[in-house]
């Protein structure tokens, strides 16, 4: 089920990391020749990341990935999921209202449906009606941020369009402007802080990033003779690094509804299909032995934080750390003259 059609876009900074390859691959070898040979996205090799001192130091992933609009990368996945066998789509109707019945889960939609299911499965993004009406999710402004997002062409000063560019500015820290190069000359530029510090600052993300393109000395020439394409737009990103319960009876969540975003870069597409496809082994199971209790479910839980709770926290841990401008200077520094710090760079951020 899903309130929009496909098609359709997500606000996102639009860079799909190396973790999305590897479940790709997971699910089945064949999305992920046939997302391989997808025309329509760029690849990221890694990134270039720029000191508040202007000082900047490139660093290369183990594992590559892509920038790739969320309108093209989801209506792949989209396309692959709603062509298999047993799969009914639900479109342009939102989820209005869900409730426990104990031995169903009641679904209202705003066009006036009722849907009853023996399981749930909440895949509803930042704002899911299922985490917080099954769930009782409440957002925590100490592990939330706001980002927005604009599409640029004809920028200049891409000098390699295969490194995706993260700028940490002086005057924005914690929070951090992106240029991700989707050709040469067009990219998704954004900026993204933690809603605490956004509240605390009253800043309006749309007029920062205008403030930041313009006026900032590294970035307004690059952006002179550039041409916004759409709108700004923001949304939310609920952060991981906090184990909160995942699943309840008759139901499991995914991706943003289950907090699962790195709290250090952002990233949270890669994250949202692991735990997709470990949800879908657990749906199996629980249908198997006809147990959807929480229980039984609890494994999911279990099964998510094994394989990401230790970077979450890390990462988490590292956000706090790492809004000191001396100490990213510092760092950099470090990185432009020495290969182990430079590596560790591209390993651990
Ligand atoms: C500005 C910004 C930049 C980002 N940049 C990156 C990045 O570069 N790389 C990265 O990896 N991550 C990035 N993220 C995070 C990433 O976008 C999310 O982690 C990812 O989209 C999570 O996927 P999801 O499937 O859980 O949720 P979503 O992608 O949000 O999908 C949720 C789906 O549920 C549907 N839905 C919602 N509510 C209802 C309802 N009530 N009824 C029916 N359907 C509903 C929506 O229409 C949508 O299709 C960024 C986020 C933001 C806001």
């Amino acid at each position: 089920m899903d309130k929009s059609d496909f098609p359709r876009d997500k606000v996102c900074g639009d860079a799909i990391g190396g973790r999305v390859k590897r479940v790709l691959d997971q699910i089945d070898p064949t999305l992920l020749s046939e997302w391989e040979a997808f025309p329509r996205k760029n690849i990221s090799k890694g990134w270039k990341l720029v000191a508040p001192n202007g000082k900047e130091v490139s660093v290369y992933f183990s594992n590559s990935g892509y920038v790739a609009t969320r309108m093209d990368f989801d209506h792949f996945l989209f396309q692959k999921a709603s062509k298999s066998d047993g799969i009914e789509t639900i479109l342009n109707d939102r989820v209005s209202s869900i409730r426990n019945q104990g031995d169903k889960i009641e679904l209202q939609t705003e066009s006036g449906k009722t849907l009853c299911a023996k399981m749930v499965i909440g895949c509803d993004g930042a704002h899911s009606i299922v985490a917080k009406q099954l769930a009782g999710f409440k957002v925590n402004l100490k592990d939330y941020s706001g980002a927005v997002r604009t599409y640029y062409e004809h920028i200049s000063g891409i000098t390699d369009p295969n490194l995706i560019e993260i700028y940490l500015l002086k005057d924005y820290l914690p929070g951090y402007f992106w240029i991700f190069p989707l050709s040469p000359t067009s990219a998704n530029v954004g900026f993204g802080m933690l809603s605490e510090d956004i509240r605390k600052r009253k800043l309006d993300l749309k007029i920062a990033l205008k403030h930041i393109i313009h006026s900032n000395p590294m970035l307004k020439s690059r952006f002179e003779n550039a041409a916004m394409k759409g709108e700004i737009e923001g949304f939310g990103l609920p952060l991981g690094g906090k184990k909160r319960a995942l699943s309840g009876n008759r139901f499991l969540l995914c991706g943003d509804a289950a907090s699962l975003i790195d709290p250090l870069n952002g990233e949270g597409i890669g994250n949202a299909m692991l735990s997709g496809r470990i949800a879908a082994e657990h749906v199996i199971r629980a249908f198997q032995t006809s147990d959807f209790s929480a229980n039984n479910l609890h494994a999911y839980d279990l099964a998510v934080y094994k394989k990401l709770y230790p970077e979450l926290r890390k990462k988490w841990w590292m956000q706090k750390i790492f809004n000191r401008p001396w100490l990213i200077n510092r760092l950099v520094n470090l990185g432009i003259s020495n290969p182990g710090i430079k590596d560790w760079i591209g390993k651990k951020l």
